[in-house]
């Protein structure tokens, strides 16, 4: 396999190597040599230089079995001869004993230089790239011209070898992860783009799969980077023995790995059944049991998958085609994760629908603020006799063209384009000039505020935050903080630092969507935590379903152990309420008490 750049960047050694040592008596060695490298490195199958100008390209007069070779029979200049018998060397070299180019000539490119022409032909059906033609065709000029000129730089010729095979080398490990031995991300594009090229002309489906190890971080935070070093180590090893020759597997991110596959077949339906095993097939590597230390691990993995060259824009460059079908395999690795679930999605035309909306959420969403678009709802979170203690503020926006769009659909959005930053704010402002409006009422404890990660983790957050309470009058009692366990798994050491900080500072913070997340309880008792918020769906059923009650019943034995105060979301109907009323709950938030409410309904609640 070569790749138009690394080709390119050969040839110019090569050139480099003979424009310095200049052509002496050596010039068939050289020439011979450079001719042998080239083709090495390109793995291209022959080169034939010939006096285009004394010879005719005619059939095998011979007619051998294995197909039709080529003959020169005017050429009878002294290098001329050279050419023929160098180029037969080649030949047999690299076809052995058999004549077997008739069937190679899939790609073959003449190149016609004062003196020289040039018989590209390639193994296998790889075509060669546009690029290496034109990089190429200088050289034979500037060779050629050489051929008159002899000088002796036997010594420079060395020097100037060695030092390009140590440049080669470091490229060579440029291109390789360190860690895992694995290619890397360079190395991988560069595939792409050769298998690309390839599969264009030859009209050999290939596949990429992007995959991303689920919630690795959980290992490298509770047991430390060593330990996950060394499951990245141990599954690289078992995916890489499980290659068929011609595949690419590379690391290209701390826990994301791409997998390049070629010529899987002429037919989609065939190529994308065959994609959906290797899928299947990578799943179940990844879930085998590793096994580091003491401690035996499954993780699962959410895999992008994109056939190629399908629905490719061919008005594209070759590497803007490429970076497209790496995108959209990401996108699809990025709808298995948003789907929280382990598995595989192929990239789909739907997929690219929900691409464009969410660059037209985000590019409402700069200009929201400005133009008025936000609203805080204010759900109302209520005590076991339903008198209300507190609330959630929870962000409306409607937008001219987009009309009303969910929390849940732009919320992450905005935190994936930094945008979250002066909304939080936003909500900060608004939440603080309606405690500071009903500052008399006495039930109301506190308004809770969603603050997502990338909030959270800011430096400044703590000390804003405790700026706009002090600006608007606020008791920091009376606002909360809520996260969720994304948060702290990606954060611990920061999390524990600011929540510290927060608490010293009479900000309470507490932990959302328990247990639909990590549920990983360790870092539980590190954390100074005051409130943790059982996820919504636990609650659903929950006198019915066993599983979701044998859940929560746990939590809240936790949050008892912890001396943590436990409040419940969701609550849809009498029957799930029931269940928990008779529980250790401090607060109850769902439709069977209150819906989210405009601000003036809520401040017309608590006045009742
Ligand atoms: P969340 O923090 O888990 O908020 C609770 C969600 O549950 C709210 O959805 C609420 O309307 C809904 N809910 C409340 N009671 C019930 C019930 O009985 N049944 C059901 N099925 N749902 C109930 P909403 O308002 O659509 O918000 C969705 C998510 O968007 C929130 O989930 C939160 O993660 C995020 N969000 C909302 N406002 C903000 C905000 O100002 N900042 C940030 N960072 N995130 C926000
Ligand atoms: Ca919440
Ligand atoms: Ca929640």
């Amino acid at each position: 396999m070569y790749s138009a750049d690394r080709a390119l960047q050969i040839i110019s050694i090569q050139y480099e190597l003979v424009m310095n040592i200049g052509l002496d008596q050596r010039l068939e060695n050289m020439l011979s040599s450079f001719m042998q490298r080239t083709l090495q490195r390109l793995s291209l199958s022959m080169v034939m230089l010939v006096d285009f100008n004394q010879c005719e390209l005619t059939d095998d007069p011979q007619g051998h079995t294995e197909g039709t070779s080529y003959c020169f029979p005017q050429v009878d200049a002294a290098h001329g001869k050279w050419l023929i018998s160098e180029a037969k060397l080649f030949y047999y070299r690299l076809a052995g004993d058999h004549y077997y180019i008739g069937k190679q000539l899939r790609h073959s490119y003449f190149l016609n230089v004062p003196q020289f022409g040039v018989l590209i032909l390639e193994r296998e059906s790889t075509p060669l790239d546009e690029m290496i033609l034109a990089a190429l065709k200088p050289l034979l000029v500037k060779l050629s011209a050489s051929c008159q000129a002899c000088q002796e730089h036997q010594n420079l010729i060395k020097e100037v070898e060695a030092r390009k095979l140590a440049e080669t080398q470091l490229i060579e490990q440029s291109m390789i992860d360190p860690q895992s031995g694995l290619a890397n991300r360079k190395k991988f594009n560069l595939s792409l783009l050769s298998a690309l090229s390839s599969s264009i002309n030859s009209k050999e489906i290939g596949a990429i799969f992007i995959f991303d190890l689920d919630r690795f971080k959980v290992i490298n935070n509770t047991l430390g980077h060593e330990v996950g070093d060394e499951v990245i180590n141990i599954l690289g090893q078992r995916l890489q023995e499980c290659m068929r020759p011609g595949d690419t597997l590379a690391r290209i991110g701390g826990d994301e790995f791409a997998l390049l596959v070629v010529d899987l077949s002429l037919d989609e339906s065939i190529a994308f059944e065959k994609s959906q095993k290797i899928a299947k097939k990578l799943g179940k590597l990844i879930s085998a049991p590793i096994k580091v230390g003491d401690n035996v691990f499954s993780i699962s993995n959410s895999t992008g998958v994109n056939l190629f060259p399908l629905d490719v824009d061919s008005s594209l460059s070759m590497r803007q085609q490429a970076d497209v079908i790496v995108k959209n395999a990401d996108l699809a690795m990025n709808s298995v994760k948003q789907a929280n679930r382990n598995g595989y999605n192929f990239y789909n035309k739907e997929l690219q629908s929900y691409s464009q909306r969410k660059a037209q959420i985000e590019n409402c969403l700069q200009t929201a603020i400005f133009n008025n678009e936000f609203e805080v709802y204010y759900q109302p979170l209520v005590a076991v006799d339903g008198k209300v203690l507190g609330a959630e503020a929870l962000l409306r926006w409607s937008n001219q063209s987009l009309g009303r769009v969910g929390p849940d659909e732009f919320i992450p959005i905005a935190e994936e384009s930094g945008l979250i930053l002066d909304i939080g704010a936003w909500v900060l402002e608004q939440v603080c000039q309606i405690l500071s409006s009903i500052a008399s009422n006495e039930a109301l404890k506190y308004i809770s505020v969603n603050v997502s990660p990338r909030q959270f983790i800011h430096h400044n957050f703590a000390n804003d935050l405790l700026g706009t309470l002090n600006k608007y009058g606020i008791n920091s009692r009376q606002i909360r903080v809520e996260v969720t366990e994304g948060v702290v798994i990606d954060n611990i050491d920061l999390t524990i630092q600011k929540m510290r900080y927060l608490k010293d500072n009479g900000v309470v913070t507490m932990l959302d969507d328990f247990g639909s997340g990590y549920s990983s309880l360790s870092y539980l008792h590190q954390l100074p935590l005051q409130t943790i918020k059982i996820d919504k769906s636990f609650i659903t059923d929950i006198e019915k379903t066993n599983r979701n009650h044998v859940i929560v019943d746990s939590i809240i034995d936790i949050c008892e152990h912890f001396s943590l105060e436990c409040i419940v979301e969701g609550v849809e109907n009498c029957n799930e309420f029931e269940y928990l009323a008779t529980k250790n709950i401090t607060a109850y938030q769902g439709y069977y008490f209150h819906r989210p409410m405009p601000k003036y309904d809520f401040i017309a609640l608590l006045e009742q």
